[in-house]
């Protein structure tokens, strides 16, 4: 059953250049894919109208069937509780520690209200903690995020997008910022949610080498149109 299904999908920001030029595909549950291509291809944005951060000029995506182009405030909310999402710079709070950002995923307007742990409960802090033993950075979960390295940091990132439960992960260029270690710690990590959990995953990357060598579909961005969609092995380096 399909999950997604982006249908004619144009995306343009000022009114004249489409930054996306009708998009079509469909994801199953569980799949796996990286979306590719060179700077400036539209792969942010693609995922941007996934979940509405941006607005969807012409087509539709639906999700789990239901049309996000027209959603309004509170199905919106359920739709991002269903996508996760893991940034380039991770987008964690600074002040707040690691166990704190993690919640903030799930109960953001506890901690954006009252900014202490006091405020979880047991069970909510324990499903934090779980968490982070599972990505193994337990040992850090009263530090403030800041003093973490950047692959630990994005560590949290995607602790904090698993713990709303979602159905699908978007991650937006996950290892443009990490070096060649903490790149495939965090792939390695994305590929057993996806394999383990069967969490569909989406994830941007410009290194086609490492698409090829984690997802099982590569969909080939260029100028904002799709120029490839299928399975990596058909897939030539230079593309
Ligand atoms: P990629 O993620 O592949 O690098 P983006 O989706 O970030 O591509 O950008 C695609 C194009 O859209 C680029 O030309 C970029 O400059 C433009 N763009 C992205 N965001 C905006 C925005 N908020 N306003 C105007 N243009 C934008
Ligand atoms: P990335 O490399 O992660 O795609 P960019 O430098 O392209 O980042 O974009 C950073 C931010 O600037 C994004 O929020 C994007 O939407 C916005 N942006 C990119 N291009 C433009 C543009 N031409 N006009 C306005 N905003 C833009």
């Amino acid at each position: 059953m399909s999950l997604l299904n982006v249908e004619g999908l144009s995306k343009f920001y000022d009114g004249e250049t489409k930054v996306l030029n009708d998009i079509n595909f469909e994801i199953k549950s569980g799949e796996f894919v990286s979306v590719i291509g060179p700077s400036g291809a539209g792969k942010s944005t693609l995922l941007r109208c996934i979940n509405r951060l941006v607005d969807i000029n012409e087509g539709k995506v639906l999700f789990d069937g239901l049309d996000v182009a027209s959603m309004k405030k509170k199905e919106l909310r359920k739709l991002r509780t269903n996508i996760g999402m893991i940034f380039q710079h991770y987008n964690l709070v600074p002040r707040l520690t690691v166990i704190e950002n993690v919640l903030h995923g799930r109960f953001g307007y506890k901690s954006t209200l009252q900014g202490v742990l006091g405020m979880f409960t047991e069970k909510e802090k324990e499903q934090a903690f779980h968490l982070l033993e599972k990505l193994g950075i337990a040992e850090h979960a009263y530090k403030r995020c800041d003093q973490l390295s950047g692959g630990q940091q994005q560590r949290v990132g995607i602790c904090r997008a698993l713990i709303q439960e979602p159905k699908l992960i978007l991650c937006d260029e996950p290892i443009a910022s990490l070096d060649p270690n903490s790149s495939k710690v965090i792939m390695d990590y994305l590929q057993s949610i996806s394999s383990e959990m069967g969490i569909t995953c989406i994830v941007n990357l410009h290194q086609v080498e490492v698409a090829k060598e984690y997802a099982s579909r590569i969909i080939g961005l260029r100028k904002g149109e799709v120029v490839f969609d299928g399975a990596s092995q058909f897939l030539y380096n230079e593309q």
